[in-house]
């Protein structure tokens, strides 16, 4: 992989290709952005960059280097997570990796500390990190990531430098599902729909997407009887992409009818149920049944199809 491969945060490698280019990296970046949007292979990229023993444009991808970072093995590339039963990031793994960049690279230009999640550095570990945020040596670089900027400790924010990492567009969304991922055509355009500019929900998405087209069309199918001996989903996350399912389906609709005239009544209708959805949508984690925020949708979906028939 390479800058251009990484499909758009266009903001982020122009940043970072000048910082590159002129020789002034920041001591520290945090790459904040939701999750799924490429955070991670920026991150890889900066530490191959960084790294990179190729002349010329950097990185190469090539070299016994770059191929290490790829896979998560060079030994002056260390990367923290959280982890534990409090899902922290704590001060033995930072005073671990600290221990450790704080020598001179093996056979890099730079150490590399990747800190991923940075809102769950606890404070503690948060503590003893500053300093070397602050004066970072000439040798030593650190990439945090976190899709929770608002719950970062200021003190960490305040010392590096933040690249924002946007929600993809959906065509690109789109594209990185059919290019890298194999997913048909079709999966490929509803979950990006649906994506709200993250590959890794909409991959989530397109892992069950065969079943929801299933239910999805038992909706669609306006025999009352029919739908009425379906049974309600169960789970949270069921209910959810039967939710999810009926927004595309109604937004679907409103653009097929969109420009006809007789029909703008419908239009309305359709929106205003999709934005019902969402709200229930939004609001799932406050039903102690997910079925009966199912049972809601139906009935809001029935009322619609109601209307369709009396005409
Ligand atoms: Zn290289």
């Amino acid at each position: 992989m390479s800058w251009s491969e990484i499909l758009g945060q266009d903001l982020a490698k122009r940043t970072l290709s000048a910082h590159l280019a002129s020789g002034k990296t920041a001591g520290a970046y945090l790459f904040a952005g939701p999750e799924g949007v490429g955070k991670r292979l920026l991150v890889l990229e900066l530490a191959k960059a960084l790294n990179c023993t190729t002349e010329g444009s950097r990185p190469c991808d090539r070299c016994v280097t770059c191929q290490q970072i790829t896979k998560g093995i060079h030994p002056d590339v260390h990367r923290v997570t959280p982890s534990g039963a409090s899902n922290q990031i704590r001060i033995d793994d930072i005073r671990q990796v600290l221990e450790r960049i704080g020598l001179r690279p093996y056979n890099a230009r730079v150490q590399v500390a990747i800190l991923e999640q940075a809102e769950r550095l606890n404070e503690e570990a948060a503590n003893s990190l500053l300093k070397s945020l602050e004066e970072p040596t000439t040798f030593t670089r650190f990439l945090l990531t976190t899709n929770q900027l608002p719950h970062c400790l200021p003190t960490i924010v305040s010392r590096c430098q933040i690249l924002r990492c946007p929600p993809l567009p959906r065509e690109i969304v789109q594209r990185i599902l059919l290019d890298r991922h194999g997913c048909d055509p079709r999966t490929a355009e509803m979950t990006a729909r649906l994506s709200q500019g993250s590959v890794s929900r909409a991959l989530e998405l397109a892992d069950r997407w065969t079943d929801y087209e299933r239910l999805l069309n038992q909706l669609a199918d306006f025999r009352m009887s029919e739908w009425m001996e379906t049974p309600l989903p169960e789970s949270r996350q069921d209910v959810t992409h039967l939710l999810d399912g009926m927004v595309v389906r109604l937004r679907d609709r409103s653009a097929a009818a969109a420009g006809e005239a007789a029909r703008s009544a419908d239009v309305d209708r359709w929106v205003e149920t999709a934005f019902d959805m969402i709200a229930l949508r939004e609001s799932l984690e406050q039903f102690v049944s997910p079925r009966l925020v199912a049972a809601l949708a139906r009935e809001k979906w029935l009322s619609l199809t109601e209307v369709k028939r009396q005409k």
